[in-house]
């Protein structure tokens, strides 16, 4: 079966475009979808062939979880985001291309700290607002329901029965490939090297030509910078370790028995891992890691001291977990000063879209993401309060 049965080589490219994306990974795939949906003449462009290992959408789970510690603006989002997602799972199902996992697996999920945690607090924040399903539960309720965590005694936990994870691979791949169906034109493997604002919309400038659009997205994840030089944005690259190991008791981790979990290990730092799902029980730790240049990921590997922070966090809070380590990957947040998205027009262009940044956090929303692009490509209403994403904030 081909792998990628959406990349077309030698497109017939009728100019000028309604719409171009530079960037089909988790943001611009689904913008690429939501787009030729709504009937719009678009064009995507990829360095590489997506899904692929060499920016910020694999590893093969994303967390995807309502009661937000991060802030409770987000709520509104995450409830729109579960829902389409729901939707391209339907889709993918009418369209004969849903594969043997679904996108979305519900897990159920503890969000677990001390009682006076961000974590903790910020979950209850959230919760309380917006009238989510959760418990808040104590010590006692902890070690009854999963007792193969080692905590201190002043920790509670908020459990969340709408917490799972997405398989990140599967959802760009189905968002590309209906995007496809629905008219979309994707150029991969193609990088763009430039953009140039002319009298009405854009040019786009790749190895192979030069193509028009009218309005344009800029979904690029790491390499966002590179192609915005001008703005100065001030945001910082990472390496990020994802770890896989076989636990000592393997029954304990299973996928139906285990939860998805986020363990506050200090101030803006957090333990989190998945069920085992058949490839191992992965864990890793989610606050930036070392500043890395995003063309450095190839061939990149977990370092000494990545490894012994993650096995000295397992024989700290989960013992039972750190049997032999089976793999590793290496992946890159963006992140900005206050760890929030980047969604917001070009400060000098007001057709041009800024996609992403999103410090660690933003996979669970990319279909939400691409139906915002759709509205703005539109100039429909957003329906969504975007106000915690804007421009402003990052500039001078
Ligand atoms: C280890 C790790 C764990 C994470 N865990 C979670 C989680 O549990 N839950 C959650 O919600 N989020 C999580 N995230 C964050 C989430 O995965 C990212 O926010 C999201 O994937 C970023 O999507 P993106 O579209 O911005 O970037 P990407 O998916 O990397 O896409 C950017 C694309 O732009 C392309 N590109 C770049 N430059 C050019 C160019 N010049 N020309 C053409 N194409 C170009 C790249 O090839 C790439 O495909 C995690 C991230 C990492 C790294």
């Amino acid at each position: 079966m081909n792998q990628y049965p959406y990349i077309l080589s030698d497109a017939n490219v009728t100019e000028p475009f309604q719409v171009g994306i530079i960037g089909l990974g988790a943001m611009g795939s689904s913008a690429l979808y939501h787009l030729a949906q709504a009937g719009q003449n678009v064009i995507g462009f990829d360095r590489y062939l997506p899904p692929h290992q060499l920016g910020s959408s694999h590893g093969r789970t994303r967390v995807i979880r309502e009661a937000y510690f991060e802030d409770p603006a987000y709520v509104p989002l995450l409830q729109r985001a579960y829902t389409l997602w729901a939707e391209l799972e339907t889709a993918a199902k009418t369209a004969g291309i849903a594969g043997p996992e679904p996108l979305l697996q519900l897990t159920g999920g503890l969000m677990i700290g001390p009682r006076d945690s961000e974590l903790v607090k910020g979950c209850l924040a959230s919760a309380r607002q917006f009238h989510l399903d959760y418990e808040l539960l104590d010590p006692g309720d902890l070690q009854a329901q999963v007792p193969m965590f080692k905590l201190s005694a002043d920790f509670a936990a908020v459990s969340e029965p709408r917490t799972g994870y997405l398989h990140p691979e599967a959802c760009i791949k189905t968002h590309l490939e209906l995007a496809q169906r629905a008219g979309a034109l994707i150029q991969a493997p193609c990088e763009v090297f430039g953009w140039q604002a002319i009298e009405k919309g854009f040019l786009i400038k790749t190895a192979t030509g030069t193509v028009r659009v009218d309005k344009l997205v800029i979904a690029a994840g790491a390499w966002l910078e590179r192609l915005v030089p001008e703005l100065r944005l001030p945001l910082n690259v990472t390496r990020q370790a994802l770890f896989w190991f076989e636990p000592k008791d393997a029954e304990l981790f299973q996928l139906g028995k285990f939860p998805v979990f986020l363990l506050q290990i200090d101030q803006g730092r957090h333990l989190y891992g998945f069920p085992d799902e058949g490839e191992g029980f992965k864990v890793a730790v989610h606050a930036p890691g070392e500043a890395f240049d995003p063309d450095q990921l190839r061939g990149s590997e977990v370092r000494p001291e990545e490894r012994e922070e993650i096995i000295e966090l397992l024989r700290q809070y989960l013992p039972a977990a750190q049997g032999t380590l089976l793999k590793t990957a290496v992946c890159l947040y963006t992140n900005t000063p206050d760890q929030h998205f980047l969604i917001d027009q070009h400060p000098q262009h007001s057709d041009l879209l800024l996609l992403s940044p999103c410090s660690g956090h933003g996979f669970k929303f990319s279909s939400v993401v691409g139906e915002i692009a759709k509205n703005w490509a539109l100039n429909q209403a957003q329906g969504q309060d975007l106000s915690l994403f804007s421009i402003k904030r990052l500039l001078g």
